[in-house]
């Protein structure tokens, strides 16, 4: 068994939770390298139906160990309230089956308040922010004005290095946005709740993985981000060596998972998009609402220009082909081909600036119009179900080893 990074190649919730719980069966480590408490991963499992927001997806799996790398915005706040959340349904989380790197940097509670502010200032130029603190956290990472998870070990020195980020980070909040400044009472009572929760897991998850992999462990690296679609944080497979605190380790397999028709949750271009009628019945037989915010998601067709994209820039080695079943109810199954710009057809993703001028050509196959829900072998699929999977893997280019046919976990195909 390799090592393995799964990622997503479209607009986010293409159901790489559901991924992961598949494939965690074969793995000893779990590693989540970015991105923070803004992803919303469904898994459902023998111990019920969960919303991830910074949990690995292993933590289900008894014997496997989940990291949270370096990379990763630690919202202590939110994990916090998923652990209780999850440990309340019988699932346990301890220090041997949960680690957090002591290099993993802190959200602090500002950057939640930053993310709104600034969401606010911009209007209806807002970028459709979750407000979750990520783009204001690694901002600040980039500026060094950051606190490890590790100083939490250190407290003496951890309120001497806060006093200096909170003097430098209210300047920010009062006289830019007019907002309330915190103090360091505010702080240390933050950390009291939240911080002192996790201090029991933090180690150097580097030195961990190191021996795992000298033990002959498999690891597999999970992302909950988007990329390249937006998201302030980095979720292409390339960084997980990095965001994990392991940069030596060679990923043989990059498992991209793509949804057989396309949805975005928030503000910006997306070519393929549907309206009305149509739009909503693909959005009721999907049930795209946001696992977090419960937003209704913007649908539409499977975007192969973007889906391409997508695989050269997570570098793909596989793809997992998710919710194949929801198209069941179409006579015609759509597909953006192309788009067409400046009044040309074209096969390449187009600069974001002028994206939005980017019309989809559509083109459409037969449907299938029969439940393929229970079907669990190839050859057992529609013709139709059949040459619609073979059609979106000569376009993409990227073979498609997982069809997945439903949101159990062994509603899957293996090809
Ligand atoms: P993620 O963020 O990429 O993990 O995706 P989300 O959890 O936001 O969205 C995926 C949703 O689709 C979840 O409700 C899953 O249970 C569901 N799902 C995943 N795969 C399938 C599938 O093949 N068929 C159906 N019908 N639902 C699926």
């Amino acid at each position: 068994m390799s090592n393995c990074a799964i990622v997503g190649i479209n607009w986010g919730d293409e159901g790489k939770g559901r991924m992961v719980d598949l494939v965690t069966a074969d793995y000893d480590v779990v590693v989540r390298y970015q991105g923070g408490g803004n992803a919303g991963h469904t898994v459902v499992n023998e111990f019920g139906k969960f919303a991830l927001h910074l949990l690995p997806s292993g933590i289900f799996r008894k014997g496997v160990v989940n990291i949270l790398g370096n990379g990763v915005a630690l919202d202590c706040e939110s994990l916090w309230t998923e652990m209780s959340d999850v440990m309340d349904q019988g699932v346990a989380i301890t220090p041997e089956n949960l680690k957090i790197s002591d290099r993993a940097s802190l959200l602090l509670p500002w950057h939640r308040d930053l993310d709104s502010l600034e969401e606010a200032r911009l209007a209806d130029k807002k970028y459709g922010s979750t407000k979750q603190g990520i783009a204001p956290f690694y901002s600040d990472k980039y500026q060094k004005k950051t606190i490890m998870a590790g100083e939490l070990l250190y407290p003496e020195k951890l309120w001497d290095h806060l006093a200096g980020i909170l003097e430098w980070k209210n300047l920010t909040l009062e006289r830019v946005y007019g907002a309330k400044p915190y103090t360091m009472d505010d702080l240390k009572a933050w950390v009291a709740e939240f911080g002192e929760k996790i201090k029991p897991f933090i180690c150097d998850t580097g030195a961990f993985l190191r021996q795992a992999q000298a033990e002959g462990k498999h690891i597999l690296f999970e992302d909950y981000g988007i990329y390249p679609m937006t998201s302030s944080s980095n979720a292409i497979a390339a960084y997980a060596p990095v965001g994990s605190g392991y940069p030596e380790v060679k990923i043989e397999k990059v498992v991209g998972v793509v949804k057989a028709y396309s949805s975005c949750v928030g503000e910006g271009p997306f070519t393929c998009e549907w309206f009305g009628e149509e739009a909503e019945k693909l959005r009721e037989a999907g049930g795209e609402y946001g696992a977090k915010t419960g937003r209704p998601r913007r649908v539409g067709p499977i975007d192969i220009v973007a889906t391409r994209y997508g695989i050269q820039c997570q570098g793909a080695t596989d793809i997992a082909l998710t919710k194949l079943d929801v198209l069941s109810y179409m006579d015609e199954i759509p597909i953006c081909a192309r788009y067409e710009l400046n009044g040309q057809e074209t096969d390449a993703f187009p600069f974001p600036a002028v994206l939005p001028d980017a019309k989809p050509v559509v083109e459409y196959l037969p449907g299938w119009q029969c439940d393929i829900s229970g079907v669990r072998k190839w050859e057992d699929l529609p013709e139709a179900a059949r040459n619609y999977v073979e059609y979106v893997e000569r376009e993409i280019g990227c073979h498609i080893t997982y069809v997945s046919v439903g949101p159990e976990r062994d509603s899957i195909i293996i090809r």
